[in-house]
């Protein structure tokens, strides 16, 4: 095992061993490889670099308890990524070839694979551009998928400290848009808004509705979930929500493991004060608790999680990363073990 420093990692970018790529190339993808070369040559005129035709995805490979490495239902992320595809015009990277990267580029890391308690993960990046010369606004004949993987570090250190968000003013996606698709331009766009919020104190933004801008939508990278008075799980649905793989699985965890009431329906923002406990959920911290949320500087408290995680989140918490770490047994298909 590499010799990291595995409890102080951050979230951030560090090379590794080896990592996977393909290209597509005259309609057809190549056989793909695994390489050493951690750096991408492409045409100053490559698609991405001018219209943006980029897609990603984001999964990662645990150590179990009894010193497995497993990946959690990344079928899910091969399927969003051929979503996130059509809808921009790239060909599919083939769902089956997904996984078998997904197994390789592991394999091929297992030094960097954090070990079992010491709450970093190895963090898997899938990713596919247009490579070939677009001046004239079209889609690029040529692409590469990519997929490399970098360790990241415990998201909470020394517990997870309620968040406080603020609602934004500015849309994140529109009707009929690309917000349900996992396309980097749905990031360029959310950065001036995350700056700011972070520059008047808050942590996140919590987006409306473009259209009405009376329904909760998500933040710029996690969907919100939740509880009422009477402990029932809601979350937003929304056709411009980016379907998170981890919200989709907490829905789950919470009705047939825990055995409460849940609900996917629109969400008004007037509804949010009566809520007792607000979480925001996505691979990388799985469930981060909102204590606060403030709208044009009127407060709203969440009543049973303000100072500490609330208890229904903490026991989806606890459930959802039981089952990833190999402490509760997983629906059948969720968890896939890396030889
Ligand atoms: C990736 C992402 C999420 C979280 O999805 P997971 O599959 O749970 O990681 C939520 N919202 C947006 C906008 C995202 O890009």
């Amino acid at each position: 095992m590499s010799n990291l420093d595995w409890g102080n990692l951050g979230f951030g970018y560090r090379q590794t061993n080896q990592r996977y790529v393909s290209n597509f190339k005259n309609g057809a993808w190549d056989a793909g490889t695994m390489t050493t070369d951690d750096t991408v040559t492409i045409s100053e005129c490559a698609g991405v670099l001018q219209y943006c035709q980029a897609c990603f995805e984001g999964l990662k490979a645990y150590r179990t308890e009894d010193g497995r490495i497993v990946t959690f239902r990344p079928d899910l992320n091969a399927a969003r990524m051929a979503d996130s595809a059509k809808r921009l015009e790239m060909p599919v990277f083939p769902e089956d070839r997904f996984i078998e990267a997904v197994k390789q580029v592991v394999a091929a890391n297992k030094d960097f694979v954090p070990p079992y308690g010491s709450g970093a993960t190895l963090y898997l990046r899938p990713y596919m551009f247009g490579s070939s010369p677009v001046i004239g606004v079209k889609p690029a004949e040529e692409y590469q998928f990519r997929m490399f993987c970098t360790p990241v570090g415990p998201y909470f250190k020394g517990g997870a400290k309620p968040i406080t968000i603020r609602v934004c003013d500015y849309d994140r996606a529109a009707p009929h848009g690309t917000g349900h698709i996992k396309a980097g331009l749905n990031y360029a766009m959310s950065l001036h808004a995350i700056v700011e919020a972070h520059n008047e104190g808050f942590d996140e933004n919590m987006y409306l509705d473009a259209a009405t801008r009376t329904k909760v939508e998500e933040t710029g990278g996690a969907n919100f979930l939740f509880v009422t008075k009477d402990n029932k799980v809601v979350t937003p649905k929304s056709d411009s929500i980016l379907p998170s793989i981890t919200r989709r699985s907490l829905m789950y965890v919470a009705k047939e493991y825990c055995g409460l009431e849940v609900e996917e329906r629109e969400v008004f923002f007037d509804e949010v004060e009566n809520f007792v406990e607000c979480g925001l959920c996505g691979t990388a911290a799985v469930i981060s608790p909102v204590g606060k949320i403030n709208d044009h500087g009127r407060e709203i408290v969440m009543q049973n999680g303000s100072t500490e995680m609330g208890p229904i989140t903490k026991k989806l918490y606890d459930t959802l990363t039981g089952i990833q770490m190999g402490r509760i047994e997983a629906p059948e298909g969720w968890i896939m073990e890396i030889k």
